[in-house]
């Protein structure tokens, strides 16, 4: 339970114990109102070098167009953001709100409340945010550091998506390879994994103290950034490059990007968590075909 921060007497903390009724509670509203669009998919296991991956197929490619036209707008989702999609206030600086084209049920975005690009770095609010996000939700916090590394939007979002993330009941596909050599405090990467990448596994995280626990979290970013040369000692210079953040109240890694697609098949955050989208049947045989780690190599960077 949060307790530090969340007892204030402002407003604008998230209240213990809320979320996930606010989340429910705002899913049944939005979808009848028709702001949240979901996005039908099917999905099959395709493995590569023995590796499972989880591959969605979209059933309706027009409400896909529709989400990608909506996107491409100049103005900003999330300022301001549509009524009918908030969720609730998180903390003075970001709130979150419920994805309109969610392929995934119940997938977050949490925004800054005031514009703040998405290709700056992370910094201590946006980890308490995603701190207070994990201490109610068990589910995988992503963030798409840049255009390149599958950001459709400019105004900094992190996101989480509830686990497990298959309707089969399997957590995560790469989570036990991403982890093989990640040992306690120390980052670490799987050499069966052909892009660059680190992970840290933590300790134990102590939702019960976020403000502490945000530095902790930003430490670990810190570090796996320059150890990945994406962040220099002065961190208030902007990112080199692009990069994907992804964390669960076990472990955080960052992998590093080229580009946001390859053969035509975007990739994001969930792509290196072993979940991949493609739109059509085709694009399904010719990804078998060629195999999903080939496309993470190719939108990664050589290890
Ligand atoms: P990303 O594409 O990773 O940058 O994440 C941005 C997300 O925002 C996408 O997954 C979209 O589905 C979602 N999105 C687009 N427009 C809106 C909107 N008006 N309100 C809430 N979410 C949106």
């Amino acid at each position: 339970m949060v307790q530090d921060c969340t007892s204030s007497s402002q407003p604008l903390w998230l209240q213990p114990e809320t979320l996930w009724p606010k989340i429910r509670l705002q899913t049944q509203h939005a979808l009848e109102c028709g702001s949240l669009q979901p996005i039908p998919t099917t999905y099959k296991w395709v493995e590569h070098n023995g590796i499972r991956f989880v591959v969605r197929i979209l059933a309706n490619l027009q409400r896909k167009i529709a989400a990608k036209q909506a996107q491409s707008k100049t103005f900003n989702p999330f300022l301001p953001y549509d009524p009918h999609l908030f969720v609730t206030d998180l903390s003075p600086t970001h709130l979150v709100l419920l994805n309109k084209f969610n392929v995934m049920d119940h997938h977050l975005l949490i925004v800054t409340r005031e514009f703040e690009s998405q290709d700056d770095f992370l910094n201590a609010q946006d980890f308490q945010a995603l701190a207070l996000g994990l201490s109610e939700v068990d589910g995988l916090a992503f963030y798409n550091g840049g255009f390149k590394a599958g950001a459709s939007q400019p105004h900094k979002h992190m996101q989480i998506v509830p686990l497990p993330f298959v309707p089969d009941g399997s957590r995560l596909p790469l989570e036990s390879l991403l982890l093989e050599n990640a040992v306690a405090e120390q980052a670490g990467a799987n050499p069966r994994l052909p892009f660059q990448h680190l992970v840290t596994r933590f300790e134990k995280l102590d939702f019960t103290q976020p403000k502490a626990l945000s530095m902790d979290l930003l430490e670990v970013y810190r570090h796996l950034m320059g150890s990945l040369n994406l962040m220099s000692l002065d961190s208030t210079k902007p990112s080199p490059g692009a990069y994907n953040l992804l964390m669960t109240r076990e472990w955080m890694g960052i992998v590093p990007r080229s580009q946001d697609s390859y053969a035509d098949i975007p990739i994001n955050a969930l792509g290196f968590a072993g979940a991949l989208l493609v739109r059509n049947k085709e694009q399904l045989a010719y990804l078998q075909e060629i195999g999903p780690l080939t496309v993470l190599q190719e939108v990664g960077c050589p290890a």
